[in-house]
């Protein structure tokens, strides 16, 4: 079984190796027990069902909670030439039955259905023509209602498996099982004796980074600019924001795209086709994207404000770099992110005990802000797995930034914070330090503080920018309300004594991966058969299949079929126009 296994691997998926904990999950279910995966985003769930529902008699039945995803996932699979269907509310009747006698009749391999088809009686007596050997459940937290994600339909799932005359194999899969979810997973799905296997969480192709007290529309544009023709996506807080956001990168000529749920569904469809087709590169979000996005070639995910915690950043940053290849995820932290999401918190109808928890899982988002310590380790950490040593891949690990001091003008903006009393906000401290004749200074008799003027050799923006600083490292706070107010901390009083220095780290230019001329010309021609076929260009080859191709120019098809990710079937359907795309590159260049 194994040798087939690994047979099979190659032949349809073009993949030499299994990725960790593949082998172990297949091999689990080969050997006829219930098992359960729990595997971060991108470490590579869908074979550990697809392989074994290739090597069992019958039909494999996948449930799977996105019906967008569905017809992706289904037809990503014929074009691997593995014969899959699924079955969805967009059906007709008719069509439903046409297909399940078409599944009955062995024409498929795996099924594919929404949890919803399960409330339905006539389905289910339906179901029962099929010989059904292997049931999988995508998602599987969603059975549980301690997650995020709870769908009272995944409840049926248990009775589905109990009602056939021969019980199928379970096989459950997830990327979030934290803390009593498992159990209850194996608890609602009725698993027996599951074999359970837990992967490490941690992505060592993600790069994270937090920066603090940055120009976030100026770090951005030099971001884009940077990494063009890369896919990413910026996550904003609130639809508002990324109305913003969308008119800034369109103002700056960017091609970009919006979602968020104010927009019709008509809108949204459009925008999430265009980037999963490669015909924008970037999406301004709310959280409201990405959930059946499967997209492998997202190279960064940026953070324009602080999500409200861990769980829900690690997700979305999780949504870059998921073909393994390198992935970029900043965080661009500002004060005012902290106070967005408290009022969230408190204007939300929770219990009481709902909000403290709900405060406290923002603190530890906040205090991943502000760790000058490994950032991965804290990740891991706070999804309960140790590491040692730090990772020397992430913003504080990196050892490429130089300390720029800044104590004077640090002594300057908190001296004349305390002259004004603690008692006003960002704008009009650095109106003072600016040196600003506005009324309301005037009025105020500010012009008249020894601190007026201070700073007015920068612009307005970068003493808030400075301001913003000291915040973040916890010299001054910010107080609730509607007009925050900005105080003193600690901190700051042996500063203003001149007893400690204050710092600001500055990077170096981060080396990017930049693309050769041949993987773009492969990229070009992956995009035109994709359009032919009407699939996303990820389906036609991943990046790094791309890749691979541009460095290694194969010369003919035993060559190329041996690249990582070209299966067989891919081979005798894309493999002579790459070929041909790359002889002519060659003798162009030769
Ligand atoms: P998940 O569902 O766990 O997020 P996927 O099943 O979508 O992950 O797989 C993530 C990526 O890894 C896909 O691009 C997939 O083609 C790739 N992949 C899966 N298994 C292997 C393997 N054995 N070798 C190389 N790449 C793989
Ligand atoms: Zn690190």
């Amino acid at each position: 079984m194994q040798e087939k296994a690994r047979e099979l691997l190659v032949k349809y998926f073009g993949y030499s190796t299994f990725k960790t904990g593949q082998e172990e999950i297949i091999d689990s279910i080969l050997n006829g027990g219930d098992t359960l995966g729990i595997m971060p985003t991108g470490g590579g769930k869908s074979i550990c069902y697809q392989l074994p529902a290739l090597l069992l008699s019958g039909t494999t039945l996948v449930i799977s909670p996105l019906i967008s995803l569905m017809k992706d996932q289904a037809d990503a699979l014929e074009n691997l030439g593995v014969p899959a269907t699924f079955i969805n509310s967009s059906l007709t009747y008719k069509e439903v039955n046409y297909r399940l006698q078409e599944v009955s009749s062995g024409k498929f391999k795996l099924l594919y259905v929404a949890p919803e088809r399960l409330q339905s009686e006539e389905f289910i007596s339906m179901l029962n023509r099929v010989q059904v050997s292997l049931v999988a459940v995508d998602e599987a937290h969603c059975v549980s209602q301690w997650g995020h994600d709870f769908r009272p339909s995944y409840l049926a799932i248990a009775s589905l498996i109990a009602g056939f005359s021969v019980r199928p194999l379970v096989a459950a899969f997830t990327a979030t099982a934290t803390g009593n979810i498992k159990q209850d997973i194996v608890h609602q799905l009725a698993l027996r004796d599951p074999y359970v296997y837990v992967a490490s969480f941690d992505r060592p192709n993600l790069h994270f980074n937090v920066l603090r007290g940055e120009d976030k529309r100026d770090f951005l544009h030099k971001y884009l600019v940077d990494n063009a023709g890369h896919s990413g996506i910026i996550y904003a807080a609130t639809r508002k924001q990324v109305d913003n956001l969308y008119g800034f990168l369109a103002a700056k000529g960017f091609a970009a795209g919006k979602y968020h749920a104010g927009l019709s569904d008509d809108e949204r469809i459009r925008a999430q086709e265009a980037f999963i087709h490669d015909n924008i590169k970037i999406m301004a979000a709310t959280n409201a994207f990405g959930m059946g996005i499967d997209k492998s070639n997202v190279r960064f995910v940026i953070h324009y404000n602080m999500p409200k915690n861990m769980e829900a950043y690690y997700q979305e940053a999780g949504r870059a770099g998921r073909d393994g290849e390198e992935g970029e995820c900043i965080l661009l932290f500002s004060p005012q992110d902290v106070q967005i999401q408290k009022h969230l918190i408190e204007y939300t109808n929770m219990a009481q005990k709902r909000k403290e928890k709900e405060y406290r899982k923002l603190q530890s988002m906040v205090d991943y802000c502000h760790t000058t310590f490994c950032l991965r380790r804290y990740i891991l950490s706070y999804f309960g797995e140790e590491i040692s040593g730090n990772c020397g891949n992430c913003g504080n690990c990196r050892e490429d930034f130089e300390l720029e001091e800044i104590t004077v003008n640090a002594q300057k903006i908190l001296s004349c914070l305390w002259r004004m009393r603690e008692n006003y906000g960002t704008s009009l401290a650095a109106a003072v330090l600016k040196g600003s004749r506005s009324k309301k200074v005037l009025q105020l008799g500010f012009d008249r503080l020894s601190t007026y003027g201070l700073l007015s050799k920068y612009s307005s923006q970068e003493i808030k920018e400075l301001i913003n600083i000291l915040i973040s490292e916890g010299y001054i706070t910010v107080t609730n309300g509607q007009y925050p107010v900005l105080k003193l901390c600690q901190k700051a009083y042996p500063v203003l004594k001149g007893e400690t220095r204050v710092y600001r780290k500055v990077f170096e230019e981060r080396e990017r991966q930049v693309d050769s001329e041949l993987f773009d010309r492969l990229a070009n021609l992956r995009k035109e058969l994709a359009q032919k076929e009407e699939l996303p260009p990820y389906m036609v080859f991943h990046d790094v299949t791309l890749r691979e191709m541009s460095q290694r120019c194969p010369a003919d098809e035993r060559a190329l079929g041996v690249i990582s990710g070209v299966g067989e079937i891919k081979l005798q359907r894309y493999g002579q126009a790459f070929l041909t795309e790359i002889r002519r590159y060659l003798e162009e260049k030769n």
